[in-house]
């Protein structure tokens, strides 16, 4: 009997593994075509002033919206393109997308930062600086609006190389933000060697404040040792005024979560905007 049980659960595993080695092998196929086809679309969720209410940047979130499948959120897909190497021309998309943006935004007077997600394959590539300085030059877009999202992952490892290549990209004028900040090995002195501009407290220290105590420790502390190191910190995954009132409280108060909003594609915009008590933008015909 123990040994039926036994042949039954291997069978189910197996079963298992080969459903996600198909489901794999379906993404991977797919992401090929999506990018011919259109299927992306880049979201935008904004970064919130809780002082002003009023927006002052959005991070780019990227959306596969596939014709059978409907919505695959990026932590289905994102991994399979960075193992497949195909992150680097879809992160290039989500690049230029993001440049368009930040002009249009200027067009309208809206001096707002677009923060994109880098991947740490294309963080390594030695094409990522030339590319983004040919975007830079043939969108118009002012680099300085630029910020890139980097996971403390990605600079340990070959840390010199690391270094180099955050001062190239801040040669362009671009500012660096580390994201999910402190779930990864975050040493204290590498942070200081780095040349970054932003901490993005992770989402995982916000969800539990007010009720849990250790939480509000470490994200009081997360925003005192930003403050001594001279860099800007935004919180992430901010759902109550509970949150915002305790982060005002600690020094932040530049707040991005579904408090404010969930990533909205650009049509979306003008709601947005009266949503956070702007006076409606009369458009001049
Ligand atoms: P991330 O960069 O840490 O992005 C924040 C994630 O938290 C987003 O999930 C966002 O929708 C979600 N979020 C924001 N506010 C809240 C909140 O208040 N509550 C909750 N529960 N969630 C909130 P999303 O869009 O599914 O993206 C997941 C991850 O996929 C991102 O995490 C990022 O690592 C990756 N990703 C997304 N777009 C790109 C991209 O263009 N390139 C690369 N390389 N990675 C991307
Ligand atoms: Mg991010
Ligand atoms: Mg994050
Ligand atoms: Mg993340």
């Amino acid at each position: 009997e123990a040994k039926e049980k036994g042949r039954n659960t291997f069978h189910f595993y197996s079963q298992e593994l080969n459903a996600a080695a198909n489901e794999r092998l379906f993404i991977e196929n797919e992401l090929r075509i999506a990018l011919k086809e259109d299927q992306f679309v880049v979201y935008y969720q904004p970064q919130i002033d809780s002082r002003t209410q009023k927006v002052v940047g959005y991070e780019s979130l990227l959306r596969w919206f596939h014709p059978t499948e409907g919505l695959i959120p990026p932590d289905k897909f994102i991994p399979i393109a960075e193992a497949t190497g195909l992150i680097v021309e879809l992160g290039e998309w989500v690049l230029q997308e993001s440049c368009d943006f930040v002009v249009r935004l200027t067009e309208q007077n809206r001096e707002n930062n677009v923060s994109i997600n880098l991947s740490a394959r294309q963080f390594k590539d030695s094409n990522l600086v030339p590319t983004l300085s040919k975007m830079i030059i043939t969108s118009g877009v002012s680099a300085k609006r630029l910020h890139l999202e980097l996971t403390e992952s990605m600079l340990m490892g070959n840390v010199e190389a690391a270094i180099a290549q955050l001062h190239e990209l801040k040669a362009l004028g671009i500012s660096i933000s580390i994201d999910d900040f402190g779930t990864g090995y975050s040493s204290l002195s590498y942070l200081k060697r780095f040349p970054v501009d932003i901490l993005k407290i992770d989402r995982s220290f916000v969800q539990d404040i007010p009720e849990d105590s250790n939480d509000m420790e470490i994200t009081a502390a997360i925003i005192a040792m930003a403050q001594k190191l001279n860099l800007d910190v935004v919180a992430e995954g901010v759902e109550t005024i509970d949150q915002v009132e305790f982060l005002q409280n600690n020094n932040c108060f530049i707040v991005q979560g579904y408090y404010y909003s969930r990533p909205i594609p650009e049509s979306d915009l003008p709601d947005l905007y009266l949503k956070l008590g702007e006076v409606p933008f009369k458009k001049v015909m």
